[in-house]
């Protein structure tokens, strides 16, 4: 057996047919397998999500949710972390169930599952896919871009999405599956930080939010609501709640999105316009910018006072019960207008891919030619932050290792 692509999948399916006692190479291109993986998590990896009911893990996946629901069956959550501890990986739950090493290190997880797949009998071979044979309606053997050719019963394209491409990532899959026939659907970015409009969006950057909340309108109709943490950076916003809001917004150069962020959502509006009277009482005598500084972060005070349109050197004694209420609207809705998403380079996932509709979904082999397989993120799936995208690759991956080579012994 080929598997190309040493990332979560590959790895997962290599080590799972090779278990079976199939003869398996595990084709990647970088020096070193999982390169993606070691950099989630910002390098803690979320490896997966504790989440042990099948329909609230299908929840998370927006699209084609339902084609993972016997992978998801096969191998879940509680398995990637059995497997993972078995390996010497002790494991911890942090909010919203993400599962993280104890060690806070995603090495110990790579590591982990490069050993799995080794310990199993997997051989993983540095080499670089650049085509499929196919003779007789069955794929007979892999090209390499190094002129090499590796003769196979079957091959599983594992190769993951295109984004972060230093990882080895490139999308080459998708080719590979188009040059046998596969359709591709668009690809796109999703959980991707967003290009905002507003002129003062270069003055905030470097600024984060912590306890902030979100909501996001497509014109009127809200479409998302989030709470937590977010980052101003040059061309816009980035951080968790807003990659993980991404995920709720389709096309947005097309669309009229609007991100509408609450400063203070520990206070309701009449608590806020009785805290900033305070404030003012407090600051009688002094200009309305300096009176700000309980209230808000430094780098957002002059950008609230140019919205606020109020005089910066205007005694606080002589704000207007207007101006006031005007200013609680201000920090209950700052409004962002969204343009787009940054490129597909910078994406957690890519969305879109191999069409779910030409691979079965209770083997993860090609509808069209027998002995080929898919899993992981080359296929048409990808779900929210929290460790679920690792948990498809995984699942995907055990799915098709438990598959592979079995048309011959049906
Ligand atoms: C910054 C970042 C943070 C993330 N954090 C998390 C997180 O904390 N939790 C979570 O669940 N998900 C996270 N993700 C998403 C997660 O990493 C992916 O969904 C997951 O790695 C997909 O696994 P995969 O095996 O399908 O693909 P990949 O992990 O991308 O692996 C594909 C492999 O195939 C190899 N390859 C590609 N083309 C070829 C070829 N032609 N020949 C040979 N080899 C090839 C690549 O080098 C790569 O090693 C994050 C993603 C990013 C970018």
């Amino acid at each position: 057996m080929v598997i190309i692509g040493g990332g979560a999948a590959g790895l997962m399916a290599g080590a799972t047919a090779a278990k079976r006692g199939l003869n398996t190479v595990i084709l990647e291109k970088m020096p070193r397998p999982a390169r993606k993986m070691m950099i989630t998590g910002k390098g803690r990896c979320n490896v997966t999500n504790a989440c042990f009911e099948l329909d609230e893990l299908i929840a998370n996946v927006p699209s084609n949710g339902r084609f993972l629901y016997s992978a998801f069956s096969a191998f879940m959550p509680y398995d990637t972390m059995a497997l993972v501890e078995e390996q010497g990986v002790p494991l911890k739950i942090e909010r919203g169930n993400r599962v993280f090493p104890v060690s806070d290190k995603a090495v110990d997880v790579v590591d982990a599952m490069v050993r799995y797949a080794r310990q199993c009998g997997a051989v993983i071979e540095q080499g670089t896919a650049a085509a499929l044979v196919v003779e007789d309606g069955r794929v007979t053997a892999v090209e390499l871009e190094n002129g090499k050719r590796i003769d196979c019963d079957a091959v599983a394209i594992c190769t993951g999405g295109m984004s972060y491409p230093q990882t080895g990532s490139t999308g080459d899959g998708y080719a590979l599956a188009q040059s046998v026939g596969h359709t591709v659907t668009p690809l796109a970015p999703s959980l991707i930080p967003l290009v905002c409009s507003n002129h003062f969006i270069p003055r905030l950057q470097g600024l984060s939010l912590k306890n902030t909340g979100l909501r996001v309108l497509d014109g009127e109709r809200e479409v998302y609501r989030d709470f937590g943490e977010m980052l101003f950076t040059h061309y816009g916003v980035s951080g968790p709640m807003v990659l993980s809001a991404s995920a709720h917004m389709k096309r947005p150069e097309q669309k009229n999105y609007r991100l509408v962020l609450d400063l203070k959502p520990a206070l309701d509006e009449k608590k806020l316009d009785l805290r900033l009277q305070r404030d003012f009482k407090e600051n009688n005598n002094k200009d309305f910018i300096n009176s700000l500084s309980k209230l808000l972060p430094n780098k957002l005070i002059p950008v609230i006072v140019g919205l606020s349109e109020i005089e910066p050197s205007a005694k606080c004694n002589s704000i207007t019960r207007e101006q006031r209420l005007r200013l609680v609207q201000l920090l209950k809705h700052l409004t962002l207008d969204v343009t787009g998403f940054r490129p597909i380079e910078e994406a957690i996932v890519t969305s879109g891919g191999v069409n779910v509709k030409e691979v079965n979904p209770k083997t993860m082999q090609s509808k069209l030619l027998p002995n080929l397989y898919f899993a992981g993120e080359v296929l048409d799936v990808d779900a929210y932050t929290g460790g679920f995208n690792l948990q498809i690759a995984f699942s995907t991956g055990y799915l098709c290792g438990e598959n592979i080579g079995g048309e011959y012994h049906d």
